[in-house]
């Protein structure tokens, strides 16, 4: 069985000393070896952006994509070989604002992988702009007396798209992360999981003493139960997104690869897709 250094490769990450994304490869390297995954069982695919680089820094099969566009890959590569555990990462730019198509299908979809999202709210790749996810009065170079636009609640919007998995974490919390990124693979659908991950270098805002302040740990919440999708919503509402740990799941909804007709026999990667003259005839 795999290390969590095996799922390591020889390439030095040139993100920025401190960044959160640091802690969101080693969640996931963690995490694959203690699913009891082989580096070639695994696929990385991401977007564009600072957390984009994160599958060129993984030991496992890899696609560093196009902005906005890690989930149509991600998806694909899980229905040609449903054998590989798939997960799809990217920034809140990347996912929230040009891919946010993207991700309210592959939610409703619900297509048997994981989605990270690095969360810094803001580009950082292209030196600070505000996102999606940036703060109302939010100072950067695109808004320079504050953003006036209401800030995007991603998770509230995923559990209305009909998610079956939700959950939010803080990179600077290792053991929470790493546990959430393996519930994700266990879970039988399509898994979100929202990560704090603060950009040290052009957020001078939500920085990590500011998330340490506001975070809510949904441990700390008597009662919680991430069954209850009303609850989920209501929490989400009171606390302005800011609660971490197991959101919500639904473990009753079929993953999509179970309810589409003539995918259970075998991956199409292992299956002879020629087409002979009498398959012609049908057409
Ligand atoms: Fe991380 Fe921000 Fe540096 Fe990008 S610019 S590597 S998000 S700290
Ligand atoms: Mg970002």
């Amino acid at each position: 069985m795999a290390t969590f250094k095996e799922f390591r490769n020889n390439v030095k990450p040139n993100w920025c000393p401190g960044c959160g994304d640091f802690s969101v490869q080693a969640a996931i390297q963690r995490a694959a070896a203690n699913s009891g995954l082989e580096p070639e069982q695994l696929a990385v695919i991401s977007g564009i952006g600072c957390s984009g680089r994160i599958s060129g820094y993984i030991n496992a099969y890899g696609l560093h994509g196009i902005h906005g566009r890690s989930l149509p890959i991600a998806q694909g590569v899980k229905l040609a070989n449903r054998d590989l555990t798939v997960i799809a990462s990217g920034g809140d730019g990347d996912g929230f604002a040009i891919g946010m198509g993207h991700t309210i299908h592959a939610i409703r979809r619900n297509i048997n992988m994981t989605y990270i999202v690095m969360d810094n709210q803001i580009y950082g790749l292209t030196k600070g702009q505000t996102s999606p996810r940036s703060s109302e009065g939010f100072k950067t170079k695109s808004t320079p007396e504050g953003s006036i636009e209401t800030t995007l609640s991603p998770l509230e919007i995923a559990l209305s798209a009909g998610a079956t998995f939700v959950a939010q974490s803080f990179s600077s919390d290792l053991k929470q992360l790493t546990s959430l990124i393996e519930q994700g693979i266990q879970h039988e659908g399509f898994s979100l999981i929202n990560v704090f991950s603060p950009c040290v270098t052009f957020n001078k805002v939500n920085t990590y003493d500011w998330f340490k302040e506001n975070i809510v740990n949904l441990e700390s919440v008597p009662d919680y139960d991430p069954t209850n999708r009303i609850q989920a919503m209501t929490k989400l509402m009171e606390t302005n997104s800011m609660i971490t740990g197991l959101i919500y799941q639904n473990k009753a909804k079929r993953s999509y690869e179970n309810l589409v007709t003539g995918f259970k026999e075998q991956p199409l990667v292992h299956q002879d897709l020629t087409l002979s003259e009498s398959d012609f005839d049908k057409l």
